[in-house]
């Protein structure tokens, strides 16, 4: 893998950039390395170290991007979590209207949430008052794309502490 894992100056990661971007930002010194990658550039005389996490020395700003609605992100923003029963899994969830279509409850943020498909089916056509089954967590739009974490299952594993936090942040922002 030749990414680099580029964070923040607070350690949030803020985007994946390429090595040579990466070597250019330590050159620059806008960069310091926070985990060496296994591979190392030699020439005759010295080997230098490759990065695989780099943070940057100052701190950058977040420009916020609309998340758009749609029912990945909607699994995503839930972490593929029943809001009925918390089950957890990656396939077979689907996305639940909390007030159904057919009562006029909208497709947006707030009313639709990730549901295992035997809550969904229980639930049917009633909101969860009537089916008694109440929402583990208020849906909220959330203010990130979680982009991490679909690449979370493809990250190096010194990513992984970083991306974890930065999940932890997303979730936090979202409540
Ligand atoms: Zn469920």
């Amino acid at each position: 893998m030749s990414d680099v894992l580029l964070l923040n100056f607070t350690y949030e990661p803020l985007g994946i950039v390429d090595l040579a971007r990466a070597v250019r930002m330590l050159f620059a010194r806008k960069v310091e390395i926070v985990h060496r990658g296994d591979r190392e550039i030699r020439t005759t005389s010295v080997a230098f170290p490759l990065p695989s996490v780099v943070r940057l020395l100052y701190f950058v700003k977040r420009h916020r991007k609309k998340v758009a609605l749609t029912k990945k992100n909607v699994l995503l923003r839930d972490k593929y979590t029943c809001a009925y029963c918390g089950t957890h899994s990656g396939r077979e969830m689907t996305v639940d209207h909390v007030i159904p279509r057919s009562r006029g409850g909208r497709s947006v943020w707030e009313n639709l949430v990730a549901s295992c498909s035997t809550c969904n089916a229980r639930k049917g056509d009633r909101t969860p008052d009537e089916a008694r089954m109440p929402l583990r967590r208020v849906p909220r739009e959330p203010r990130f794309i979680p982009w991490v974490v679909v690449r979370r299952h493809t990250a190096p594993d010194e990513w992984v502490k970083y991306l974890a936090l930065y999940s932890v942040g997303i979730e936090e922002r979202v409540s």
